[in-house]
């Protein structure tokens, strides 16, 4: 029986398993079915962690996180977990070959991914050029004309925050009219360096040895079509959140969720359901930053300790 179980090791799920060892849970393992790390490891530039004055590959950063838990006794098992559910109190894990784990504490730190548009170019450009985060790489477009794409909240919100970094933001969508709340367009149209490219698919993100050079679209109406010049485009079509784990046999989830299945939390990280809690992207308005998902991984590991200790 473990004191607590983790699922996930990225910033989220190793920082908490850094705190709960130190912290005095005896017995906690951390799943993960990768190397441990998350996503950041995929940046090839990560420059706003604090006190890490150097620009450094995400490998880089997260190279001595691991061995630091270790160090205080988090146990690390590489394999996926494929269900979590409750009874009588006690957690049960079902991991994909089949076997089970029980806990009297789980915290989930599956994250999330961000969905890719299809088009030809993105994944040849990925990380030179072609980005899903405005917060970590908009800077390096600082006064510099960059595409957004999409017409959801993420795209216009992503797109209004790169307007007051970058010279100018084309949005580019497929349809004319958008699927973001009204209030968030209303913030993209006061901004007047946005440029709305309607109706339009991009046929292709196109570059050269150095990156993006721009992206050609397609005006689906009049199938004309225009090239233009940028060094940067933002991916925002859309996240798949990885809550997969806490699907139960009738369909429902083991805890509270949002309606684009983020898990709910307050600000102690604690779910709907006792000793269990969720940190990093995977829960509800998470800001999807390194150092974001480590706090809530020290936040939710306290107040596991705390949980675990209750029941004794
Ligand atoms: P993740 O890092 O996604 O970790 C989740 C882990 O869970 C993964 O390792 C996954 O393998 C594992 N997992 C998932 N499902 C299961 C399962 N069923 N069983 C076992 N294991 C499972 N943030 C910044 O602060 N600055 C940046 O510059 C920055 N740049 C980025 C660049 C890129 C290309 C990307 C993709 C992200 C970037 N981010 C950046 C965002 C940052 O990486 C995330 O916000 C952060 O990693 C979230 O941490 P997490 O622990 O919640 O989840
Ligand atoms: P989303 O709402 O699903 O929007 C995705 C957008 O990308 C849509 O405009 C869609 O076009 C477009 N798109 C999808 N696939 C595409 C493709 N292959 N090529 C080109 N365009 C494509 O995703 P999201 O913006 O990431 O938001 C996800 C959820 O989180 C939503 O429910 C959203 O409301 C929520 N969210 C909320 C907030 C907030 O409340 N502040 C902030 C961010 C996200 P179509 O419109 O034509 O389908």
């Amino acid at each position: 029986m473990l004191d607590l179980a983790i699922i996930g090791g990225g910033p989220a799920g190793l920082t908490a398993g850094l705190y709960a060892t130190r912290g005095g849970l005896k017995d906690v393992t951390m799943f993960e079915k990768g190397f441990p790390g998350g996503q950041i490891t995929q940046s090839s530039e990560i420059e706003n962690y604090p006190g890490q004055s150097e620009v450094v590959t995400g490998m880089d950063l997260m190279m001595n996180w691991p061995e630091q838990c270790q160090r205080f006794g988090l146990k690390h098992e590489m394999t996926e977990v494929t269900n979590i559910s409750k009874n009588n109190n006690i957690f049960n894990l079902t991991f994909i070959d089949g076997s089970i784990q029980q806990a009297k504490s789980v915290l989930i730190a599956t994250g999330s991914v961000p969905k890719k548009a299809g088009v030809k170019g993105e994944d040849k450009y990925f990380g030179k050029g072609v980005s899903t985060c405005a917060t970590c790489d908009g800077f390096f477009y600082k006064d510099k004309e960059v595409v957004v794409l999409g017409g959801g909240d993420a795209a216009i919100e992503e797109a209004v925050y790169l307007a007051k970094i970058c010279s100018k933001v084309y949005v580019v969508h497929r349809r004319d009219t958008f699927r973001a709340a009204p209030n968030t367009i209303e913030h993209m149209e006061k901004c007047d360096n946005i440029e709305l490219v309607l109706d339009s698919t991009v046929q292709e993100i196109i570059g050269d040895d150095s990156g993006v050079t721009g992206i050609i679209v397609e005006n689906k109406n009049t199938k004309e079509t225009r090239q233009i010049d940028v060094p940067g485009v933002f991916v925002f079509v859309g996240r798949d959140v990885l809550n997969e784990t806490l699907k139960q046999e009738d369909g429902s989830f083991l805890c509270d969720m949002n309606d684009w299945g983020e898990v709910i939390v307050d600000l102690s990280m604690r779910t709907s359901v006792p000793g269990l809690f969720a940190a990093g992207d995977i829960r509800i308005e998470a800001p999807k930053q390194v150092v974001c998902a480590a706090g809530d991984g020290a936040t939710a590991a306290l107040q596991a300790i705390s949980y675990v200790d209750s029941l004794a």
